[in-house]
């Protein structure tokens, strides 16, 4: 089976101000059509706020304590209409509130994991939506479109859907859509709106809140996930997506992670970052090395052993890793060779900065791709279940 992430917005779910009951028995037809195919599906739905606040008729929410309220209004009812439409198809929903954080720390987010699994082999659907309710400023989403890319990353799904009120991605002063994204590109950011903080209000920027979807764009195709942005009123449109036709604008996946490495890389921001030596990309990339504190020529940012850390140099950021030191010892031994470490820092010292097992790289050349492929066709299962420990 393969998983599928369908994201529906506010505007395609709202129809003349009420909530598309008709359009949502649609998309579980979909659904349900889609497990003949192969494919079990996650949806990340939008409407609570606007649910909420059409409720208790006020036009918009300003502060972010009444947006807060109107999802705590609003979400039950959009559970309700979804639990009508797949009813009509014999399925089952189930609600999952997820904030940022629960994403960016490990142990929770295995356990959405395992959530989300254990509803897979129930047949149940999984229809997920931000927490909107406690996430406070500092650990939101912000936005369904990130959301949505971050749940692929939960739910280990091969394929993102981002259904919208445009049929694609267009850059200025074309006709048609883009059919394919091989790279999202600075021309095509400049085109969604500029990249700017993903904590803006949901999906802004651009026609059809293209850069909230650019962003999500580069989280999914970063971590190896297809993303595709189309129109929610195609007809059959998620089972068009799924087969592969070609509609809307389709972002073609960039790293082969799996696992654990896809977490290090888009699970939650670093907490410092390391200037490397330019010759250190060489060793990391093309021989598949740990990063030795020899490589290293600066250390920005205070953490303890254990954190997140992104990896630059002089062309800029490269990767992201789990650091074996704190900063404080890292700035002790940047620079120097494993056999002057010892003496610093205690004979059981680690040789390595950062593990090869803890480090994600953007631009991977082909041969640590395919040893990639293969460590996690071979050892892949083993390993996941001890990193998952
Ligand atoms: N979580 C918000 C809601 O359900 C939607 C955020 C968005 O539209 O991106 O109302």
């Amino acid at each position: 089976m393969k998983t599928l992430v369908v994201k529906i917005g506010t505007s395609t779910l709202l129809r003349g101000g009420a909530l598309d009951e008709a359009y949502l028995a649609d998309v579980a037809r979909q659904v349900a059509a889609l497990r003949e195919d192969g494919w079990r599906t996650v949806v990340v739905t939008s409407g609570a706020v606007r649910l909420g606040l059409d409720t208790i008729g006020r036009a918009q929410a300003v502060r972010l304590a009444e947006k807060q309220a109107a999802a705590a209004i609003g979400q039950s009812l959009l559970m309700r209409a979804y639990r009508r439409a797949f009813a009509g198809c014999d399925l089952h929903v189930a609600q999952l509130l997820l904030t940022r954080a629960d994403v960016a720390d490990r142990r929770r987010f295995l356990n959405a994991r395992h959530t989300t699994t254990q509803l897979f082999r129930w047949g149940v659907v999984p229809v997920v939506n931000e927490n909107d309710t406690v996430a406070t400023e500092e650990i939101r989403f912000g936005d369904n479109d990130s959301l949505a890319a971050l749940t692929a990353l939960v739910a280990e799904a091969e394929l993102v859907l981002l259904l919208s009120d445009v049929d694609g991605f267009y850059l200025p002063g074309e006709s048609a859509p883009l059919k394919r994204i091989e790279r999202i590109t600075p021309e095509i950011e400049a085109a969604a709106g500029g990249t700017g903080s993903r904590r803006g209000t949901g999906g802004a920027g651009g026609i059809g809140g293209m850069r909230t979807k650019i962003e999500a764009a580069r989280i999914a195709t970063q971590a190896g996930i297809e993303l595709v942005i189309a129109h929610g009123r195609e007809t059959d449109v998620v089972r068009r997506v799924a087969r592969g036709d070609s509609l809307g604008t389709r972002f073609a996946p960039r790293l082969v992670l799996r696992g654990r490495k896809r977490w290090i890389a888009h699970g939650r921001p670093p907490q410092g970052a390391l200037l490397l030596h330019d010759r250190a990309r060489v060793a990391l990339l093309d021989k598949g090395s740990s990063l030795l504190p020899v490589g290293i020529l600066g250390v920005e940012g205070e953490f303890a052993p254990g954190a997140l850390v992104a990896l630059r140099d002089s062309r800029g950021e490269y990767g992201r890793g789990l650091s074996n030191y704190s900063a404080a010892d890292l700035r002790r031994i940047a620079g120097m060779h494993s056999s002057q470490i010892a003496p610093l820092l205690g004979r059981s010292a680690l040789a390595e900065a950062i593990h090869r097992d803890n480090l994600t790289l953007e631009a991977a050349s082909a041969e640590t791709y395919a040893e990639e492929i293969s460590l996690d066709q071979a050892g892949g299962r083993e390993q996941n279940h001890r990193a998952e420990k």
